[in-house]
């Protein structure tokens, strides 16, 4: 069972390890353990009869093994493909990431600007009423000098 499992996730990783297909297949890799690899076939849905490289310990009673993978089939392309759509992806995503943060640095202009707008006209407010205020103080002090003057003049 876990044959089938390990054939068929390790295959994401090493397309994605640009390290492990970079390099032109050698006939007989060594696995991890240093140790040339083993030929067997994958029994996934996904790749049935598929050969691979895998670790030669690897079912092999009491003994450990590693995590070595590669297809033996010399499909390079296929990997390449695989490579290029996950960089194609990843592009985008950064793409998508430097879009959502300009739209961040727009939002948070914006915000300021209509912060900056509502402080003007708050200001605008507080003129308005401050001139209203002046200009009634105005009219009490005139006022005042008037009746001031009239009382002088006829007090005389
Ligand atoms: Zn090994």
């Amino acid at each position: 069972m876990a044959f089938v499992q390990m054939s068929s996730s390790p295959s994401l990783s090493s397309a994605m390890t640009s390290s492990s297909f970079a390099k032109p297949a050698v006939d007989r890799p060594f696995c991890y353990c240093e140790v040339p690899a083993t030929l067997r076939y994958s029994h996934t849905g996904r790749n049935p009869g598929r050969p691979f490289l895998g670790c030669s310990k690897y079912n092999t009673e009491g003994l450990p093994y590693c995590k070595f993978f590669k297809w033996a089939d010399g499909n390079h392309e296929y990997e390449l493909q695989l490579q290029e759509c996950l960089n194609e992806l990843l592009r985008s995503q950064r793409e998508l990431k430097k879009k959502l943060d300009d739209m961040k640095k727009t939002l948070i202009q914006l915000c300021k600007r209509v912060e900056e707008t509502e402080k003007r006209e708050l200001g605008l407010q507080k003129q308005k009423v401050e001139n209203c205020r002046s200009r009634r103080l105005l009219g009490l002090y005139w006022a005042f000098v008037v009746i001031v003057s009239c009382y002088v003049v006829l007090c005389r």
